[in-house]
């Protein structure tokens, strides 16, 4: 990963911010710039060169993974350490010091500025980092693609464990279970297994319920592999379907299709979100697609842009998002039906072109 560059583009994005340096406290934030993973940590970028605030129970692993940064172990909190290097720093005094306004606490932000009392200035920065994590390169999409293959290998264990009498939770367990063993380091958020009319609850996270012997089961999961996310939503059916059953699978996969062929550079996510619902408009289902078609995904399962009404953003290459609509219908159950797709020059590829037909067990 290029830490070097990616240190080096914020840098001159905060000289066009007016801000002398940012104060980074969101971890996969951290992570992304300088390769850190720990718990515990704040990064100060700043062009005379960046310097990450650790502490003692990651010295040697700050020194394994940090790139780009000089590594300061500090015996308190990171975020008080860097606040008093900030003031001690004899540098030109009335510094603006950029904050991320998601990541830091009322009472951090008010600790800093006694620290810094009046050395500096705390402004709220907008979500540079998170603008440049959106456009991957070429090594990140590498990365999801392996983790999207790993994660596509749970389905499959889904389909032989989802039995009439199972619990969710044990079917959850088995795909977690082959999750780890295949070398994934933890699910990238709590599998959902949701049964019946369960399946109607769009997070739905598996519970203590017993399959029954008809219906659909969502089955939405992804794993984290080399600290990227995957994401994948299938919709299988427990018994034979009725006509209508299949009418309301058919009508979510024809909306994640026209979505999914939407999908290229220029066009504005509430475009691709507006397809998918105008697909389910037609079947007169728009009114049970309750959530956004989908998500950016990377270091987080979820990421900016959002695909939803009112979002502007225009879709770039090397976008990674999720296309997953839905629908569900509090009396007879849910679908939903999730890929991860990469924007490329022209469109888009599906990281993982798998069959979408309906399994019925
Ligand atoms: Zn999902
Ligand atoms: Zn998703």
């Amino acid at each position: 990963m290029d830490h070097a560059g990616r240190m080096r583009h914020l840098q001159s994005v905060l000289q066009d911010q007016k801000l002398d340096s940012l104060l980074v406290t969101h971890l996969p934030n951290i992570h992304y710039l300088c390769g850190f993973t720990g718990s515990a940590a704040a990064l100060l970028v700043q062009e005379s060169g960046s310097v990450i605030f650790s502490d003692g129970r990651y010295r040697a692993q700050a020194r394994a993974e940090v790139r780009a940064a000089k590594i300061v172990i500090a015996q308190k909190s990171p975020l008080t350490a860097a606040g008093e290097w900030l003031a001690t720093a004899r540098k030109r005094s009335n510094l603006s010091i950029g904050i991320e306004p998601e990541s830091i606490t009322a009472g951090w932000r008010g600790r800093l500025a006694s620290i810094l009392r009046g050395k500096a200035r705390l402004r709220h920065a907008p979500p540079l980092i998170e603008r440049m994590r959106m456009v991957k390169d070429v090594q990140e999409i590498a990365r999801i693609r392996r983790a999207v293959e790993l994660g596509a290998r749970l389905f499959p264990i889904a389909c032989e464990n989802i039995r009439p009498g199972v619990k969710e939770v044990e079917v959850a367990a088995a795909m977690e279970y082959a999750a780890r063993s295949s070398g994934a380091e933890g699910m990238s958020f709590p599998t959902i297994v949701a049964s019946g009319k369960r399946s109607a609850v769009v997070h739905g996270r598996a519970s203590e319920t017993r399959i029954a012997r008809r219906g659909f089961v969502v089955c939405d999961f992804g794993v984290i592999l080399a600290g990227y996310c995957s994401d994948r939503t299938r919709t299988v059916h427990v018994g034979r379907p009725s006509n209508q059953a299949l009418r309301f699978y058919d009508a979510v996969l024809e909306a994640q299709l026209a979505a999914i062929d939407a999908v290229r550079p220029g066009v504005t996510c509430a475009h691709i979100d507006a397809v998918a619902r105008g697909v389910l408009r037609r079947h007169k289902l728009a009114r049970f697609f309750t959530h956004s078609t989908g998500h950016g995904l990377g270091l987080e399962i979820h990421e900016t842009p959002r695909l939803a009404a009112g979002q502007s953003q225009l879709l770039e290459p090397g976008m990674v998002v999720t296309i997953e609509p839905g629908a569900y219908v509090a009396e007879s159950g849910g679908v939903r039906i999730e890929d991860v797709v990469a924007v490329t020059s022209s469109g888009c590829e599906v990281l993982t072109p798998a069959s979408k037909e309906l399994v019925v067990i």
